[in-house]
């Protein structure tokens, strides 16, 4: 049987990342492995996408630092240690992939919605994960509180 040594969970800091977040913690207690956290911002000038150009540094900094506290505080929760805490900066499955690779995790655990119609045709990050993905990736189905 597989024996990971490193779990990264990602995390979107919802109301439901704390499901995800406790599979992953079990895990790694359940393998004696090393747990990482991630979360990744998306740039607001993604969403804008306007003509009218305008200046989202405010905000944006905003964002980090609310992002900031709460990956702090979850990750407290399940004492990661704040070398193992990862806030970044850009497109979810990019970032997950790029830290993934570069800390050495060897699975990645998220959560999925198992959602149907247009999201699944438009796809999901649990799916953008696992395409691309040089390692094992879990995907937790999350449940609506
Ligand atoms: P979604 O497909 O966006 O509903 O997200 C499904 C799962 O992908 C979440 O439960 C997280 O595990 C992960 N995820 C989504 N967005 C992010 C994010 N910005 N940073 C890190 N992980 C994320």
């Amino acid at each position: 049987m597989a024996h990971y040594s490193h779990i990264l969970l990602a995390v979107d800091l919802s109301n439901e990342a704390g499901q995800v977040a406790e599979r992953g913690q079990r895990l790694s207690e359940l393998y004696d492995a090393t747990l990482s956290i991630v979360h990744v911002i998306e740039p607001v000038s993604y969403t804008y996408g306007g003509d009218i150009p305008l200046d989202f540094s405010g905000i944006q900094e905003e964002i980090q630092q609310q992002a900031q506290l709460r990956l702090d505080e979850l990750a407290e929760s399940m004492s990661i240690p704040a070398g193992n805490r990862h806030l970044l900066m850009g497109r979810p499955e990019t970032e997950i992939h790029n830290v993934a690779e570069e800390i050495g995790a060897d699975l990645i655990v998220v959560g999925s919605h198992g959602r149907h119609g247009l999201a699944l045709i438009f796809g999901s990050t649990a799916n953008g994960v696992l395409h691309g993905a040089t390692c094992d990736v879990l995907a937790v189905r999350v449940r609506q509180p």
